[in-house]
């Protein structure tokens, strides 16, 4: 009997940024795939919220809340999580922020926290989770990039250079841990309803017309749409497939 693609009992997921968005729809979805899930958010009342409800439809969970970008936290989380429920076999680097300011007035603190939560953050959590996987010889980690990891577009600087430089972690950790069996690989996502864009996503706003327009399936798209593409790269599926970007966008991105 050959492998069980998909399946992901018996794996621990520690997924960051999982309270509300596109983390908590990838959390859901590798729960239902069989995964124990790993929930994280910087609000400790959040996590533990998620982690009620996720209990009460039936799937595994456990609540880790710390801030990403603090790399004491994340080497202690890490740590409680290897001794107290065991390896982490899947890391999803999802958390992140977005700020939406013209670069000639964009202020360097905020730069610093785009660029510390969307491309440092992910580092520090290679890094910390990568040591146990390196150990056992075996391990799956999703970066949460966009299109902006391609594409350029006004007002978000910091947001693609972050985004672009997960890119290329994503690749350079895929050739530096592939020989211990560590696939690391990417989702882009395209234009995806969360509350990180709630604020835009009414159709008066000429930026929700501009994405509804210049995506070619006509749609945003929703958490949801992510799933099938985490479970893949989580899974035994994807075991020969590494330092590899899946773009899930409506067809955005190979379109002019
Ligand atoms: P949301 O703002 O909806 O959710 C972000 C999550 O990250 C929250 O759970 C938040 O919880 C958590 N978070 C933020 N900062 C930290 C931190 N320092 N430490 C720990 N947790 C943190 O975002 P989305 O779901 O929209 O986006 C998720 C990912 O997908 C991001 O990386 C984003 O860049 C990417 N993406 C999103 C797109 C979209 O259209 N929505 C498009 C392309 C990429 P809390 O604030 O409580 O800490």
């Amino acid at each position: 009997m050959g492998k069980q693609l998909f399946d992901l009992t018996h794996q621990n997921a520690l997924i960051t940024g999982s309270t509300q968005g596109i983390g908590l729809a990838i959390a859901k979805g590798l729960g239902h795939a069989g995964a124990k899930l790993l929930i994280n958010g910087r609000n400790e009342r959040n996590v533990h919220e998620v982690v009620t409800a996720l209990q009460a439809e039936g799937l595994a969970a456990a609540g880790y809340p710390f801030d990403v970008t603090d790399e004491q936290q994340v080497r202690k989380a890490v740590a409680d999580i290897e001794s107290s429920i065991g390896a982490i076999h899947i890391l999803v680097n999802n958390a992140g922020i977005i700020k939406r300011v013209p670069t000639e007035d964009l202020e360097e603190p905020d730069w610093n926290a785009v660029i510390q939560t969307n491309l440092t953050a992910p580092f520090l959590l290679s890094k910390h989770v990568g040591k146990f996987m390196i150990n056992r010889k075996q391990g799956k980690i999703i970066n949460i990039c966009s299109l902006m990891s391609e594409l350029g577009r006004d007002t978000v600087s910091a947001y693609a250079a972050a985004k672009g430089g997960l890119k290329m972690l994503t690749r350079n950790l895929a050739t530096e841990w592939a020989p211990y069996n560590i696939q690391v690989n990417g989702i882009g996502p395209g234009y995806i309803a969360t509350p990180i864009n709630t604020a835009y996503r009414v159709p008066s706003n000429p930026l929700n017309r501009y994405i509804v327009s210049r995506t070619p399936a006509g749609r945003w798209g929703t958490p949801e749409d992510l799933v099938g593409a985490a479970i893949f790269l989580a899974s035994a599926a994807s075991d020969f497939v590494n330092g590899q970007l899946i773009y899930v966008d409506g067809g955005l991105v190979t379109s002019f």
